[in-house]
């Protein structure tokens, strides 16, 4: 009895957390680099990001990546400073597996 009892507690738990992670997912995003609506949106992992919620990645047609993440705002801005930094290595990753003929 007790062991069910702690299984369910658990399995609510799971569900809780993805709850609270559906919770934040944006009807859409709108892509950094064409303006189009991003429809295509997955959850990233958010493990190792303290005061981030949820963090969601939206992939445009046109193989732009665009970024939304929940959570204290100081921590959302961290992260986007950290993305900024690096998003010539994201973009150019991204481009690649896009187009595929490229070749810069
Ligand atoms: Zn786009």
């Amino acid at each position: 009895m007790g062991q069910a009892k702690r299984r369910g507690t658990l399995e609510q738990r799971i569900a809780q957390a993805h709850a609270k992670i559906e919770a934040t997912r944006p009807e859409k995003l709108v892509c950094n680099g064409c303006g189009a609506d991003v429809k295509q949106i997955h959850p990233v992992s958010t493990r190792g990001l303290t005061g981030i919620e949820a963090i969601w990645l939206g992939q445009c047609d046109c193989g732009q990546t665009t970024f939304a993440a929940n959570g204290k705002p100081e921590a959302v801005q961290a992260f986007f400073d950290a993305l900024s930094s690096d998003t010539e290595l994201t973009l150019g990753r991204q481009r690649q597996d896009g187009s595929g003929h490229e070749t810069v």
